[in-house]
């Protein structure tokens, strides 16, 4: 064990999610050290979340897979090697590193996920023909289990997000209690999940001492999109834009809006047309596995199909809504100017398609025209002050969000009360935490293992983090002075709040 793991104390460190510039390949590990009755320390250690790195084509090494944290020092039978991997949902950032790991010759210890993120995961093993003897044990957790491994408690915390089983967990030990929220919003409006669990939240305050908290407050103040406002803005634009054939589209991965664009049309009465590219198939057959049932849900109001059939599209009377993933017309739903409108549901996935109805000369609105289009799982500036309301004597530690988010939010965050960890956290150190006090202890560089795979040879090969969001063909990370003169002007308008907003 190293020597910084000398006293007693729950230990934090960011291996992938405190990034430089990128908000991608979450992972944390959570060590806690208790004094045994003989007076020597035993440690327990967990990892949250195991994600996949998005931006690895930038760090330009041949034939690259992927990139992943470096967990590689916890995997193994010594006493401080990680008894257990918490999945907080299924996104790739959060869980693919799973993946790579078994594909480059580790065994992982057991894993603890929702019902949804282990259907998953059932998925990518099939995709990378992962044998079943490589697969580690999985242990389905549900919201309000507790988990004891070794010293720690783990409390399973529904929240959020826009895909199904999606957790924060509580993490206790003697030393300190610690909520780990996960990707989570406020959001208490829902048509297909538990939301974030504020009553529990509330009912903990007086023992959470500090909200590792998904931090991606960067683009507004106030709250994030709510489902119920998703909902109703769909069904306006449908009933003003009242053409027989609408153009829908929704991001393959964020579940929330196969089903709040399904209840738009039912509300409407208008047919759907679920169509789309492989992966869209892929996650609404696990939609429909885990229990939501479109066609009951249409109770003969409407009717559903599932294919790209011309003649069966034909039997929808000319009244229908195509939901789904694809970037082209198809030629099936006989499209025109006169008959046909879209609305696209998120910001740059669906520019081939935005082209193509330009090229057709039909209308369509977008989330350039209306934000609230695009679901939102994410907490902007007003859901952390709300996590802030109901545990105000927490420290929050940022993550899931650059550094430079973190310095620049601080003054806003002194002004709201909320006492930031500082210095900002990075990938790699590794602070102990009690109940009164917080200290950094270690300070190493971060690296990122990039997954090489060469005629069927598969390895990691390390690479130093370092900034990339300029590089490859991920760029949608805000800047650092933007995202400073935003944090400005809602501290301006906190304090000048008779003022009108100026736009
Ligand atoms: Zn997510």
């Amino acid at each position: 064990m190293s020597d910084f793991f000398n006293k007693v104390g729950l230990y934090w460190q960011p291996l992938g999610g405190n990034n430089i510039d990128q908000i991608s390949g979450h992972c944390y590990r959570y060590t806690d050290l208790c004094q045994l009755k003989n007076n020597k320390l035993a440690p327990t250690t967990i990892i949250v979340d195991l994600g996949k790195f998005d931006n690895y084509p930038a760090f330009n090494i041949k034939n690259s897979v992927a990139a992943v944290p470096d967990i590689r020092h916890l995997l193994g039978k010594a006493p401080d090697c990680a008894k257990a991997i918490f999945l907080t949902h299924s996104h790739p950032d959060h869980l693919n590193g799973i993946i790579h790991y078994i594909k480059a010759g580790y065994n992982l210890p057991n894993l603890y996920a929702g019902k949804y993120t282990f259907m998953i995961l059932e998925d990518l093993y099939k995709l990378f023909q992962i044998p079943k003897t490589r697969r580690p044990a999985q242990i389905e957790i549900r919201p309000g289990d507790k988990v004891k491994i070794g010293s720690m408690e783990i409390e399973v915390i529904s929240s959020s997000h826009t895909c199904f089983d999606s957790f924060g967990f509580i993490i206790k030990s003697k030393s300190a209690t610690i909520y780990h929220t996960g990707d989570i919003k406020i959001d208490q409006s829902t048509y297909f999940r538990k939301p974030t669990d504020l009553k529990r939240i509330k009912e903990l305050a007086g023992e959470i001492n500090y909200i590792v908290a998904d931090f991606y407050g960067i683009y507004d103040d106030g709250f994030a999109v709510k489902e119920v406002t998703t909902y109703k803005k769909l069904v306006q634009i449908l009933k003003k834009h009242n053409k027989p054939k609408i153009f829908l589209p929704v991001y393959p991965t964020h579940t929330e809006m196969y089903i709040i664009a399904f209840l738009a049309a039912l509300k409407l009465k208008k047919n759907v047309v679920f169509f789309g590219n492989p992966d869209f198939y892929g996650y609404l057959k696990l939609i429909q596995k885990y229990g939501i049932d479109f066609n009951k849900m249409a109770k003969n109001r409407i009717k559903v199909i599932y294919s790209h059939d011309k003649d069966e599209i034909a039997t929808l009377d000319n009244n229908y809504v195509v939901i789904g993933t694809y970037n082209h017309v198809s030629n099936a739903f006989e499209a025109t100017k006169d008959n046909c409108f879209g609305i696209i549901t998120a910001k740059t996935f669906f520019n081939p398609l935005k082209g193509q109805l330009n090229a057709h000369n039909i209308k369509f609105v977008s989330v350039d025209d209306f934000p609230e289009l695009q679901g939102f799982g994410h907490g902007f500036w007003g859901d952390m002050e709300y996590l802030h309301l109901l545990a105000p004597w927490a420290k929050f530690i940022p993550t899931h969000t650059p550094q430079f988010v973190i310095n620049n939010v601080r003054e806003l965050a002194a002004f709201s009360h909320m006492d930031i960890i500082a210095p900002t956290p990075q990938n790699n150190q590794i602070w102990r935490l009690q109940k009164n006090s917080c200290e950094l202890v270690s300070s190493m560089p971060a690296k990122w293992l990039i997954a090489v795979e060469n005629s069927g040879n598969y390895h990691f090969t390390e690479v130093f983090q370092k900034a990339t969001s300029g590089l490859g063909f991920l760029k949608r990370t805000i800047s650092n002075r933007r995202c400073l003169r935003r944090f400005k002007m809602y501290l301006h308008w906190r304090k000048n709040p008779l003022k009108p907003k100026l736009k």
